[in-house]
């Protein structure tokens, strides 16, 4: 697959030009963005900003600081969704979608009980109710927000 191909390298060629929700937090080697064209509001992505298409090919850096921001993501989104907690998933094999991300999906307790593991993946092709561009933003400014006042802190830290 070549990089004009890749829906992630596209955003990222454009970086200047993003809403919100398409850079939500970023990092040298990171970036989070709201999942498009999904059902599900405070469903996050995290992509690396180069393109890869296995874990085996992250290098060390970027393998050192997966963890921490998986972790804190996970934290953002029960504080903004108040979920009950939070999925992680990663498969890259929706076409044009080979490049690496890592889903951090808000699980409600309210969450139908077919629609929950695997089967989430069904609230993504939302076509007419998908999560509106306003409100992505919105979750996204929430979700930075989270991450920058200590919302969402270390429990280590707490207890
Ligand atoms: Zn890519």
């Amino acid at each position: 697959m070549s990089l004009t191909e890749c829906y992630s390298c596209a955003r990222e060629a454009e970086f200047g030009a993003l809403p919100r929700y398409q850079r939500i937090v970023v990092d040298e080697h990171w970036r989070v963005v709201h999942a498009v064209d999904c059902a599900l509001p405070g469903w996050l992505v995290l992509l690396p900003r180069r393109h890869v298409e296995s874990m085996a090919e992250l290098t060390a850096a970027e393998a050192a600081s997966l963890g921490g921001w998986l972790v804190r993501l996970a934290r953002a989104v029960e504080a903004v969704t108040g979920c009950a907690k939070a999925y992680v998933a990663q498969f890259g094999e929706a076409e044009g979608f080979a490049h690496l991300h890592f889903h951090v999906v808000p699980r409600g307790a309210e969450l139908d009980v077919e629609l929950r593991g695997p089967r989430v993946f069904g609230l993504l092709r939302a076509g007419d109710r998908a999560v509106p561009e306003d409100r992505m933003d919105e979750i996204g400014l929430r979700v930075a927000a989270a991450l920058e006042t200590g919302l969402v802190t270390d429990p280590a830290t707490t207890r």
